[in-house]
């Protein structure tokens, strides 16, 4: 069932209809996408689940400066986030974890695999420096970037920790190098956060694992939606083509780039097609970022995360980043712009920054060309000149003409519309939640899922949240215990229940006799006994007998023929649960065992006494009437007003009841329906049998209780 709200979504899982009684054992996971809901960029999760909060990511919108750019963090209590999990070192998944640290009330813990961790470092203190200086300088400092790395703990790729009841195992995502999945279990609810993932291996990266145990939710990026990659050698191709028709016919080629990831990538395909084209040599490829060429140092120390063929290149010595054909570049004025040329150059959304230089000086020469390699976001001069405006804006804010070459193609390594498919088929979670994509992308890619799913056959519910647009699933844990004592020493036998206590231990379950509870836990256990004082309006006779009318089973020491009802200390025990001891002059003690059937039979015999100070005087002056006839020994008056108290009672209980002296008949007249008693008998005529029945209840409740009482305790 799925109720769609203004502005939050909500669901109900399992197979059964959610009734209250499977609702009791069902739990909320509220996800809240911070950013990255329906748009690319500043990508920041939150997944709460039974007390826990975990936040994915941490990233800063390449489209907007400063404040504009963070996820929106004020939606959520920063201080009740207990982890936060970094999926790979790309500005738009991590470069806010500076200012969440340093500026914000943020305390949980921080994890990333080690290469994110070295790279993420590096990359963030560069740009502090590149920001010093410039009109939006200052989300965080230096030192804030210092202490988010203090603060940030390291997790292997496979390795599983347990941060204070949730496991969290780090899978490898492709990508790029240390990219991490994460799997979260929190009792028992499993969620996968792909981050930006690839499940296709590259020149120097594997792909994607397929994380296992199988997860119950997965969020999922969605940057390409339902656009399909070519083929890697196709596209490499592609790639290579584009670049000997740009510098054949003279001009210079611009590769905006991420400092790194794609710059490895493309570096490697240059290095090979020009080792392999000897009629290219003469012509330079430049590597513009510093930061590219010290980050290769990190590169070089995790060989080992890459692929098989860059581990073996590595094995036989040869360094595969040692390029022969590419030469670092320190800055814009060491280029020797002289004729054709390949640069490869950051940011890669032309932003600002060297790849901005080169674009505004070579834009105007149709010789020359750019190749968009990343994914362009929204926003951003990479993504405006996709579409071929014939004019454009320089950083210095002149209207130039556009006439270089402009080219695009799909290098980033995220998951296209058949790796998507593929791996939400293969993991097949009930829930997935899409992000990091746009929005038209984005509805595209969960119609084209929700069809699969149907084709397959298997349940699937997908969400598209906007940013701060919560998505509630209903999560039914499936709770798993151990037998454990004297339960344990009967055969269990296919269906037939066990009943015990079930005792929760951290992520640990135990079915158990009460009686074993001391010896597995720390606990033990105990009765809760429940004791009232109430005030008693009427004689104490009168409440055993208002109370045995009503309610089987009222055993009692009192003798209910004595008048003065004023015996101290008399006791009942109402249906064997709740007992009650008279406190002449005009109080009642009641005590119970507090459990739900102590409590019901309590609450009735708490409503009698209340009650029955309201008794119908009719009632009441028969009954004293009967007593003191008793106490004096004058039988047949105490008959009389006994059967005046019969009168009475079926009065109250069914209405117009009438005595016939002659008949020696009690006439009731219930609607159109007639009821006859016979007085010395007690016999009932009724022609409807359901209320002959329930007069006959009211008589023989009434001469229970006017019977001597012989339970003597
Ligand atoms: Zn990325
Ligand atoms: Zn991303």
């Amino acid at each position: 069932m799925v109720k769609r709200g203004a502005d939050q979504l909500e669901v109900s899982v399992g197979d059964q209809p959610s009734t209250d009684a499977n609702q009791r054992h069902e739990h909320i996971v509220e996800i809240i996408p911070l950013g990255a809901g329906q748009e690319v960029g500043r990508s920041c999760v939150i997944l709460k689940y039974m007390g826990k909060t975990i936040m994915f990511d941490c990233g800063v919108h390449p489209g907007f400066s400063g404040e504009e750019s963070l996820p929106y963090f004020d939606s959520i209590d920063l201080d009740t986030v207990d982890l936060m999990l970094v999926t790979h070192f790309h500005l738009d998944h991590c470069a806010a974890v500076p200012y969440v640290v340093g500026k914000t009330v943020f305390k949980g813990r921080i994890f990333m695999t080690h290469p994110t961790k070295a790279i993420f470092g590096m990359l963030l203190k560069d740009s502090v420096k590149v920001s010093r200086g410039s009109t939006d300088a200052g989300l965080y400092s230096e030192k804030d970037v210092e202490a988010a790395l203090e603060r940030t703990e390291l997790l292997d790729f496979h390795q599983t920790i347990d941060v204070d009841g949730i496991k969290v195992t780090a899978w490898r995502a492709g990508h790029v190098l240390g990219a991490a999945m994460f799997m979260v279990e929190i009792a028992g609810m499993r969620a996968l956060y792909t981050g930006d993932y690839s499940r296709l291996a590259d020149r120097h990266m594997s792909a994607a694992d397929l994380p296992s145990p199988p997860p119950h939710i997965v969020i999922v990026e969605a940057t390409y939606g339902v656009s399909r990659h070519l083929p890697r050698e196709g596209r490499e191709q592609r790639f290579v083509n584009m670049i000997r028709s740009v510098v054949q016919r003279g001009g210079r080629c611009l590769l905006p780039v991420v400092a790194l990831g794609r710059a490895q990538e493309l570096m490697l395909i240059l290095e090979d097609y020009w080792d392999r084209n000897a009629d290219l040599r003469g012509v330079p490829i430049y590597q513009a970022s510093g930061l590219a060429r010290r980050a290769l140092g990190v590169f070089q120390t995790y060989i080992a995360m890459m692929n098989e063929d860059i581990k073996a290149a590595f094995g036989q010595s040869a360094n595969p980043f040692n390029f022969k054909y590419i030469t670092e570049l320190k800055s814009q004025g060491g280029l020797d712009d002289v004729g054709p040329c390949v640069v490869l150059a950051t940011p890669s959304m032309l932003q600002s920054g060297l790849s901005r230089e080169l674009f505004d000086a070579w834009c105007e020469d149709k010789r020359n060309g750019v190749i968009i390699a990343d994914f362009a976001v929204q926003g951003t001069l990479a993504r405006e000149i996709l579409a071929c405006p014939s004019h454009v804006l320089t950083r210095a804010g002149a209207k130039v003409p556009l006439r270089m070459s402009v080219e695009h193609i799909s290098f980033s390594a995220h998951a296209d519309f058949d790796q998507t498919s593929q791996f939400v088929e293969l993991l097949n979670p009930p829930h997935v939640i899409l992000v990091h994509g746009e929005a038209v992308e984005m509805g595209r890619l969960r119609k084209a899922l929700e069809q699969q799913a149907v084709v397959l056959g298997q349940r699937r519910l997908l969400y598209t949240p906007k940013v701060c647009q919560p998505v509630h699933i209903r999560h039914r844990p499936q709770l798993k215990a151990k037998v454990v004592g004297s339960l344990a020493d009967k055969k269990a036998l296919p269906g037939k229940p066990l009943a015990g206590l079930l005792v929760q231990q951290g992520q640990t379950c135990m079915l158990m006799a009460p009686q074993d509870l001391p010896t597995f836990t720390k606990l033990h256990p105990g009765r809760i006994i429940q004791r009232q004082v109430l005030s008693l309006n009427q004689p104490w006779p009168e409440l055993r007998l208002a109370l045995e009318i009503l309610i089987d089973g009222v055993q009692g020491t009192a003798d209910l023929g004595s008048v003065s009802g004023d015996a101290s200390g008399e006791t009942l025990r109402v249906a064997n649960t709740v007992t009650l001891t008279h406190r002449p002059p005009d109080s009642v003690v009641m005590e119970w065992q507090g459990d739900p059937v102590g409590d019901a039979i309590a609450d009735t015999v708490i409503a009698v006494i209340l009650q029955s100070g309201s008794e119908p005087p009719a009632v009441s002056s028969a009954e004293v009437k009967r007593r003191k006839c008793l106490s004096v020994g004058d039988l047949e008056g105490a008959a009389a007003a006994e059967v005046a108290l019969l009168v009475a009672v079926l009065d109250a209980q069914f209405g117009r009841a009438q005595i016939n002296a002659i008949q020696g008949l009690i006439t009731v007249q219930v609607d159109d329906r007639h009821v006859a008693v016979e007085c010395k008998t007690g016999k009932v005529e009724c022609a409807d049998f359901a209320l002959k029945a329930r007069v006959e209840v009211a008589i023989s409740r009434l001469m229970e209780a006017l019977a001597p009482a012989s339970l003597q305790e």
